[in-house]
């Protein structure tokens, strides 16, 4: 009998990427990525792995109808920030869940991140969380035989694009941050073992196929204890905090909303109020649990 198949949006990406390659590793599904360029590098990479490739761009409902075909599951996750398509990722993920269903998905895995605007009661609007949460509902009413929310932690990666440390005129670096550096409420992980979660999610679907969420990270940081890691390792680095309207005018874009995003860290944690039931769930799936940001620096963040 034919492996039933997982169809991964995202699949050329951080998050859908380590998802495509614990799946291939694991052999108990076989793997389909929809991309928008079936040419690229990447994608053709894949194929050679074993992967089927097809196109399917969230902007293009129509794409997603062969994309999911046949599909026993999908994943599914948006990309705010490129482009910056904060204000249509939750049309983009309401339509592929209705394209899902229609197509007969039995599974449907939707990464989503907490609604900070309900958390904090108003006070903070992180969009790219906020929009992701309002998509749960969505999921829910399509009424998949199994769907499951998984949230991906604060990316160790970051530390090495859009969030590395900046070199100062002293030889050191720092993070300029609009929080308080002491406050442990830093949810973060290693992306590239999402797909240890997910993998294991397909695969337990009578566990956790019924609307649970799983949270993955090996625990809560502060921006100071990821300085003082660092430092143990031999780099040079401290945090300062500004004010918000200084963190503000930063020139770079989402400024505001990475600012929303560590105002609302600073008063609820990346994961919410139910962090640790989201975290102490993913942690059953995979008791070996999640590397630690000490490991994971002294691999890949060079003093
Ligand atoms: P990524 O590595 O930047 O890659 C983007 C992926 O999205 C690519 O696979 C791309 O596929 C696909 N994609 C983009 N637009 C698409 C479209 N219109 N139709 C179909 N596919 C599309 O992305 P990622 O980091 O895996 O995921 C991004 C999401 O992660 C964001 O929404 C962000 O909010 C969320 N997130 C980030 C963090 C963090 O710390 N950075 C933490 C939690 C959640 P092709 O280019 O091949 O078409």
């Amino acid at each position: 009998m034919s492996k039933k198949i997982i169809a991964v949006v995202g699949g050329t990406g951080a998050q859908g990427g380590g998802i495509v390659k614990e799946l291939l590793a694991r052999g108990q599904f076989s793997v389909r990525v929809l991309t928008r360029n079936p040419n690229s590098d990447k994608a053709e990479a894949l194929a050679t792995q074993g992967c089927e490739i097809v196109e399917g761009d969230l902007n293009k409902p129509e794409t997603l109808e062969s994309a999911f075909k046949d599909a026993y599951g999908t994943f599914l996750v948006t990309n705010f920030w490129d482009p910056f398509t904060g204000a249509n990722e939750y049309e983009q993920a309401k339509a592929a869940v209705k394209v899902a269903k229609a197509a007969g998905v039995q599974h449907l895995v939707w990464s989503t991140l907490p609604n900070s605007q309900e958390i904090s009661s108003g006070k903070y609007e992180v969009v790219h969380f906020t929009n992701k949460a309002l998509v749960d509902t969505e999921v829910e009413a399509a009424d998949f035989p199994y769907y499951t929310f998984v949230e991906a932690p604060m990316y160790y990666q970051n530390f090495l694009t859009m969030m590395a440390p900046q070199p100062q005129e002293d030889g050191s670096k720092a993070w300029t941050v609009p929080m308080d550096p002491s406050k442990k409420c830093i949810h973060n992980g290693d992306i590239s073992e999402f797909g240890k979660l997910v993998a294991q999610v397909f695969e337990q679907p009578d566990k956790v196929g019924k609307g649970q969420h799983l949270a993955m990270t090996p625990g809560v940081m502060s921006w100071q204890e990821m300085v003082d890691t660092l430092n143990s390792q031999g780099h040079n680095i401290k945090v300062n905090q500004v004010p918000n309207e200084v963190f503000d005018s930063f020139p770079f874009p989402g400024a505001q909303e990475l600012r929303e995003m560590m105002n609302y860290f600073e008063d609820y944690t990346y994961f919410g109020p139910d962090a640790d039931e989201k975290i102490a769930l993913a942690k059953e799936l995979c008791p070996d649990g999640f590397t630690t940001f000490a490991k994971w620096a002294k691999e890949n963040m060079n003093p």
